[in-house]
């Protein structure tokens, strides 16, 4: 079980990958969102919150798993279904 405190230290000092897994699996998601907005607030001096934007460009949508959730995927074959090239 991890306090706060720990979590606080461990911004101070750094972490490791295993302290990451166990803070995710030990600490309250709320120790972890408060110390997150803490950070936040010194890294930007005020309530300033930035995220990062990514762009993935998929080369195919051409997939074999079919995941039932998935409205991206088309069959080989298929009308829609594309491959990108350079
Ligand atoms: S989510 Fe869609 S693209 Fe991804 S593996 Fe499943 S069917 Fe394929």
């Amino acid at each position: 079980m991890c306090t706060i405190d720990d979590l606080r230290n461990a911004v101070i000092n750094g972490i490791t990958k295993a302290d990451a897994e166990e803070f995710m699996t030990e600490c309250d998601f709320k120790d972890l969102a408060r110390v997150a907005s803490e950070l936040t607030r010194k890294i930007t001096g005020g309530d300033t919150a930035t995220v990062v934007n990514n762009v993935v460009i998929n080369y195919s949508n051409i997939c074999v798993a079919q995941c039932p959730i998935c409205a991206f995927y088309r069959p080989k074959g298929h009308p829609e279904a594309y491959v990108r090239t350079p």
